[in-house]
């Protein structure tokens, strides 16, 4: 019986602390904000997308250009 309670607490540790695990994982996406990269933000008001070759190449794999200062993935519109 002392074996089984002990590789209980065992599971139900583990258990746990993956959990706990992965709600860290979930702040850190959450904390990762995205940031648009100066040029972007005005090229978007003038409702245009920004001409930079680096921040076209970013756009299509859906981030924000890191080398003009944005950074994370853009903003999905609703
Ligand atoms: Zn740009
Ligand atoms: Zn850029």
């Amino acid at each position: 019986m002392k074996i089984h309670k002990a590789l209980l607490a065992i599971i139900i540790g583990s258990a746990l602390s993956f959990g706990f695990a992965h709600a860290a994982d979930a702040k850190k996406d959450a904390a990762a904000a995205s940031k648009v990269a100066g040029c972007c933000t005005k090229a978007a008001a003038d409702s245009k997308a920004c001409a930079h070759a680096c921040c076209v190449a970013a756009a299509k794999e859906k981030n924000n250009c890191a080398k003009c200062g944005g950074a994370g993935a853009i903003a999905a519109k609703k």
